[in-house]
């Protein structure tokens, strides 16, 4: 593409919720933004995070970063990743007007106790993983890891995220076993209508008659603290007092329409293995002392289970040349998302806020409204409305991309042989992978059939 007027240019690494958002806003303020994004297509958590029985929701989604995206100034440049197909400190070599890393956050935290490194992948799976297996495993194509859900399988977490899963596998092992019964239930009807009402509506009066090992959430504080439900910084005397209250309704909600069970208060010791395989964890009790959680000596006990999903946040993946600061990027202002070791470069969205899930989209991951958890889990009556959640995450990302639009507004803007020059790289970039640049025809032909 030749360009004829001075110009910004911006790259973009991330072409999903935070990157779309600040590509369109870039755009309308007359930059040229190139997406760089590391899957063919480019909807990151919503696709291969939010489990797959949100679908209304998807489809929703996915139509406003497609319209984000397909608009003249954005040029889309799929298959290719920061830090494999592309360089950090080589990308800043290429004179951009800003770089946005708009990544997300997809390394799960590790879980400490012993034996897990030789656990992982034999019976020991983190989230991201597990989840990105479960959303994609229908597909014909799929040839990723896969994974089987055992009757009492564990999860080891206590937030919404942790919440998915265990849903993941209570819907798995009752749609077997109802499907040894002769009776076939599709898991967005499992899930909306609920385990108990779908086995009624067939004449199965106690679930419990199927005989399935209900699974076990594992979390380190109480019921009260699960992180289901939060306050607004503003919340009256009142709403604290019945924070409590309202996380354990949400949690029991759950387990009633989906039968899982809790252990609370409880830290994995050591992942606990025989003949090359999972059997269980080996746990201590804790005690809570100040907002802190204390193991209590020789509490230990076993819980077995043969398969362990570990769903305890997840944060950036660190990529060659970034600078780390534990285990974000290192920024200068958490609030702008600045990085700290190169001028021009921001972060944006999950990558700054880390977790992977509606908490983050959220007023920066603290506020999360118990209307709208119940709404993200399936425990509202008729049609989960989500909007409220995108609505403010959107508002985030617009804002983040305004203090962005604004630096970039200082800076001077790159002569059109320079913006020309860096734009036909990205050319010859998109070509490398086979994007001609008909957006809406590469994300048909990228499409698995099987998705529609
Ligand atoms: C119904 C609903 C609506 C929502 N709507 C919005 C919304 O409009 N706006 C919003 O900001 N949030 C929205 N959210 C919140 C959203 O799901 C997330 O919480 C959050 O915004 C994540 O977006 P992200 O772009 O930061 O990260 P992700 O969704 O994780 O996206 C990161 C992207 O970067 C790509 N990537 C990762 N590493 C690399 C690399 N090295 N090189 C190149 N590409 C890479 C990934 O493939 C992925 O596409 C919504 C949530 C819900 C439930």
């Amino acid at each position: 593409m030749n360009v004829t007027e001075p110009t910004h240019v911006v790259a973009i690494f991330g072409g999903a919720s935070a990157g779309s958002v600040a590509a369109e806003l870039l755009a309308e303020r007359g930059a040229q933004v190139v997406v760089f994004e590391q899957n063919p297509r480019p909807y990151g958590k919503i696709e291969d995070g939010l489990p797959r029985w949100h679908d209304k929701q998807r489809t929703m989604e996915y139509g406003k970063i497609d319209a984000r995206l397909d608009r003249p100034g954005v040029h889309y440049v799929p298959l290719t990743k920061l830090g494999r197909d592309l360089d950090f400190d080589e990308v800043l070599g290429w004179g951009f007007s800003a770089v946005l890393l708009a990544n997300g956050a997809w390394k799960d935290r590790e879980l400490e106790a012993e034996g897990t490194e030789e656990a992982l992948g034999k019976g020991l799976v983190y989230q991201n993983p597990f989840v990105y297996w479960f959303n994609h495993k229908l597909e014909q194509a799929y040839d990723g890891e896969r994974f089987e859900v055992l009757p009492g399988s564990l999860c080891v977490g206590g937030g919404l995220a942790s919440i998915d899963v265990i849903k993941i596998f209570q819907l798995e092992l009752y749609q077997q076993a109802l499907a040894a019964r002769g009776i076939e239930v599709d898991t967005n009807t499992l899930e909306h209508e609920g385990i108990p009402a779908v086995c009624a509506a067939h004449g199965i009066e106690d679930p419990e008659s199927l005989g399935v090992e209900n699974c076990t959430l594992l979390y380190r504080r109480r019921v009260e603290d699960m992180p289901l439900a939060s306050l607004p910084d503003s919340a009256s005397e009142k709403q604290r007092e019945k924070l409590p209250m309202v996380r354990r309704k949400i949690l029991e909600k759950a387990q009633k329409k989906f039968l899982f069970q809790l252990v609370p208060q409880v830290v994995t010791q050591a992942v606990l293995m025989e003949d090359g395989h999972v059997t269980g964890l080996r746990v201590l009790r804790t005690e809570l002392a100040g907002g802190r959680v204390n193991p209590v000596p020789g509490s230990e006990f076993v819980i077995p289970g043969r398969l362990v999903v570990s769903s305890i946040g997840s944060v950036p993946e660190p990529i060659p040349g970034i600078e780390m600061k534990g285990a974000y990027y290192r920024y200068k202002d958490w609030d702008t998302g600045e990085y700290a070791a190169a001028p021009g470069v921001f972060g944006l969205g999950n990558v700054v806020t880390g977790q992977g899930n509606i908490k983050a989209s959220l007023d920066h991951g603290r506020f999360v409204a118990a209307h709208v958890a119940e709404a993200y889990l399936g425990l509202t009556e008729g049609e989960r409305d989500l909007s409220e959640a995108g609505a403010k995450a959107a508002e985030r990302g617009r804002a983040a991309g305004e203090a962005i639009a604004e630096f970039v507004g200082k800076e001077a803007k790159l002569e059109p042989e320079v913006a020309s020059e860096l734009l036909k790289r990205v050319e010859e970039r998109q070509r490398a992978v086979g994007y001609d640049g008909d957006y809406k025809g590469w994300i048909a032909r990228v499409t698995p059939a099987d998705l529609g």
